[in-house]
């Protein structure tokens, strides 16, 4: 589903992301961990091409995702994304939100739209939500508002950058129940995240990261009983 071969890219000349090699799967649930600053999001947002790779090839299904060629639009119709702040438009209700880009980029009818709006706001539990404003909601709730608008596009992946990160504590674990749901469901998922017991539950794989390079690949179960490198030894001891 994803495939990233020797890619490199700078911010000007900073080096941020070097001769990464990553194979995602379908159905495939990879988690992304490693300390602020070593490049998580950078590679997660080159994936829909929020960022420009600088050499390397990067493929998301069978799109060469940097071709001049590639449409856009269509590569991110496969891509669902959720951030750390929800990025919900405050001045729409919950179903505005997840109707727009349905409506607009995929041409549904509002009627159609609307109807499969309210399937996957039942999927994150929140179908009672629909005619409220985001700023009436919760964090958790928003987020999961945000989950629901990423799976109306039916992407086959979803993309999560610490999607937890800005919760309250009480509220993580809402979140987290709908991901899991999802990975249960086999959904291709690439998550970054802080939340170990996450990790170690849901994903088919862990990679750490660290100064731009991936320095782990390899099962939950390998990673956190006795990872390869000091550097995830020291980063787990932190975390946990
Ligand atoms: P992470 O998500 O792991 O914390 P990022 O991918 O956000 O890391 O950032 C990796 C490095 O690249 C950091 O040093 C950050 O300051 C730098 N960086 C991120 N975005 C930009 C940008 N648009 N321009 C220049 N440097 C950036
Ligand atoms: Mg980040």
């Amino acid at each position: 589903m994803i495939s990233f071969r020797h890619v490199n890219k700078y911010y000007g000349n900073f080096h941020v992301l070097k001769d990464i090699n990553l194979e995602v799967d379908e159905g495939e649930v990879v988690v992304i961990i490693g300390p602020s600053g070593s490049g998580k999001s950078t590679m997660l947002r080159c994936i829909n091409r929020l960022e420009e790779i600088t050499d390397g090839e990067l493929f998301v299904r069978n799109i060469k995702v940097n071709d001049k060629k590639t449409n856009i639009n269509e590569l991110r119709k496969n891509i669902g994304m959720v951030f750390q702040h929800f990025n919900l438009y405050p001045h729409r209700t919950v179903l505005q939100n997840i109707t727009l880009a349905p409506v607009k980029v995929l041409g549904m009818s509002k009627e159609e739209a609307e109807k499969k709006a309210m399937h996957y706001l039942e999927r994150v539990g929140i179908p009672d939500k629909a005619n409220a404003y985001p700023s009436q909601l919760s964090g958790g709730q928003q987020q999961r508002v945000a989950i629901a608008r990423g799976l109306a596009m039916e992407p086959s992946i979803m993309l999560f950058d610490e999607p937890t990160s800005a919760l309250d504590p009480e509220m993580i674990g809402e979140v987290l129940d709908v991901m899991k749901s999802l990975a249960k469901d086999g959904m291709t998922m690439v998550v970054v995240t802080h939340e170990m017991g996450f990790a170690r539950e849901v994903a088919d794989r862990v990679i750490f990261m660290d100064q731009g390079k991936i320095i782990e690949d390899n099962t939950p179960e390998a990673f956190f009983k006795n990872p390869r490198e000091e550097r995830a030894r020291t980063f787990l001891n932190r975390v946990l």
